[in-house]
């Protein structure tokens, strides 16, 4: 089940938001979208890319798990869901992730960087970590990553 209520939109925008997927009013690209095409067609390792997905993550405006839905979804970068979460982990699960639309060769390392990032941002320590456990593997699938701290 993804939140939706931020508290930014009155009850009717947050039908029409529910009426029209939670994607449909926002802009089709972001800075964040243009970064991952221009890796993909550098061909960087996936060490980079998680990097550069990490870089990324680390937005000083994210405070909890919901900023990170929010900000993911705002960017155009995925629509998360939280599966587990402990004082040591959590499992997403990203619909419509970024990296599978974008066509990634070696699974979404920008993505687990970028939830590493967040994480972090967040207030869980440096160490850490985030893997993708399941790739949808193509546009409109679903990843699911599991990180460790
Ligand atoms: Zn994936």
């Amino acid at each position: 089940m993804i939140l939706l209520d931020d508290g930014k939109n009155s009850p009717a925008d947050q039908a029409g938001l529910e009426a029209e997927g939670a994607m449909a009013n926002l802009p089709t690209t972001s800075l964040y979208r243009k970064r991952i095409t221009e890796l993909l067609r550098v061909g960087v390792s996936p060490r980079e890319m998680y990097r550069a997905g990490q870089e990324d993550g680390c937005q000083p405006e994210l405070v909890n798990l919901t900023d990170i839905l929010f900000f993911l979804r705002d960017k155009r970068l995925g629509r998360m869901s939280v599966i587990q979460e402990s004082n040591s982990h959590a499992i997403f699960k990203i619909y419509d992730c970024v990296c599978c639309e974008l066509g990634t060769e070696h699974n979404c390392h920008y993505m687990a960087g970028f939830l590493a990032g967040a994480l972090r941002v967040t207030g869980r320590p440096d160490t850490v970590k985030v893997r993708e456990v399941s790739c949808g593997g193509g546009p409109g699938c679903d990843c699911v990553f599991e990180a460790h701290w």
